[in-house]
């Protein structure tokens, strides 16, 4: 008896071994192609996910301290990433995506009135460029030029 089998790229019947899991050499590359692509895009979102969701822990700390007490917080985390090579806390401040107001990754953090705080990265942006003049992202990555009159430490 001969047991029908499908390419498993293109689904057209398979004649020949029996081990033969593509029609064609061409389907095989496709195929194998199509795996990579999406195993790496996984990693990605993977990544990202991480990211937000760090960005998201960390931002309910800093928003749940009073608001007197979140300049120094914000000077230390800049601190931070600047000097511990911290790439993740780097990405967490100057993450584009982190920025933007309308992703509710990373920054989910409501007030009392349900009124988006936003996220750490619009903390930093506005703390860089009231502080260094700059934005976080040349601060965080060590291209901005240092203040001079020290209100970094
Ligand atoms: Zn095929």
């Amino acid at each position: 008896m001969i047991e029908l089998r499908f390419c498993q790229n293109c689904e057209s019947p398979i004649y020949g071994r029996s081990d033969k899991k593509y029609c064609s050499g061409n389907c095989r590359k496709r195929s194998s192609e199509c795996r990579q692509n999406s195993k790496e895009s996984r990693e990605k979102r993977n990544k990202n996910y991480r990211l937000f969701d760090r960005a998201a822990r960390l931002a309910e700390i800093y928003f749940n301290k009073p608001p007197f007490e979140r300049v120094g917080m914000m000077q230390n985390y800049i601190n931070l990433a600047r000097n511990e090579d911290n790439h993740t806390l780097r990405e967490v401040l100057s993450n584009k995506w982190l920025k933007d107001r309308s992703n509710t990754y990373g920054n989910p953090f409501k007030g009392k009135r349900g009124i988006s705080c936003g996220s750490l990265a619009e903390e930093a942006e506005r703390y860089c460029q009231k502080f260094w003049k700059a934005s976080a992202y040349d601060v965080v990555f060590g291209l901005a030029k240092e203040p001079e009159d020290g209100v970094i430490d």
